[in-house]
């Protein structure tokens, strides 16, 4: 099993409604997310063209944040998603330091936090609130290694780009594009 998501950029409107749903899910204090949209516009005037991305920690098979966890807090849990265990967890930030992808903040009570999938929720056969809520349908999440999933459908019909993959990471969110 290996979850994972695909986010088509051609359906995100940039609502920011997978960012509310996330922060209400799973109680994410004020002034701090697990999930943000990013607006990136390309092209030279007047072709441009703006790309909305629904981002998130992109639970990576290569994860630095595991590695460099000097406690295990940070593990890799079922179908390779990278969680944290509060109670181990000693603040020390060093696996904020280490993700290049920003994903991770430091809770108020102490621990870092960032996106579990919403594993609590996949656990019991629901998907993951920012997928639930989006008003486009346009996350799909699911196990890449099951072929009738959506999110291998998806990802087997059209491009994808994944993020910085010269960090070494295998990044598990897949852009649609
Ligand atoms: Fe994009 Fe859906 Fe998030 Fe809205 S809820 S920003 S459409 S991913
Ligand atoms: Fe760790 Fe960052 Fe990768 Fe998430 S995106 S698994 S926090 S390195
Ligand atoms: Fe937030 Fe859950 Fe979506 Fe991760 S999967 S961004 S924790 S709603």
């Amino acid at each position: 099993m290996r979850y994972a998501m695909a986010i088509d950029t051609k359906k995100c409107v940039g609502c920011s409604d997978c960012v509310v749903a996330c922060q209400l899910e799973n109680n994410v204090p004020i002034g701090y997310c697990r999930d943000w949209v990013v607006e990136s516009t390309s092209g030279t005037y007047p072709n441009l063209e703006t790309e909305y991305r629904s981002e998130r920690c992109h639970h990576c098979s290569n994860a630095p944040c595991v590695r460099c966890c000097p406690t295990g807090a940070s593990h890799i849990a079922e179908g390779g998603v990278v969680l944290v265990t509060q109670d181990k967890c000693i603040g020390c930030g060093a696996c904020i330091a280490s993700c290049p992808y920003d994903a991770r903040y430091p809770h108020p009570d102490g621990y870092v936090d960032k996106c579990t999938f919403c594993i609590h929720k996949v656990r019991k056969g629901e998907q993951p609130a920012c997928v639930q809520v989006c008003p486009t349908n346009c996350l799909y999440f699911g196990d890449l290694d099951d072929p009738n999933s959506e999110v291998s459908k998806k990802i087997k019909e059209r491009k994808y780009k994944r993020l910085k993959t010269e960090a070494g990471t295998d990044p598990q969110l897949y852009f649609l594009i």
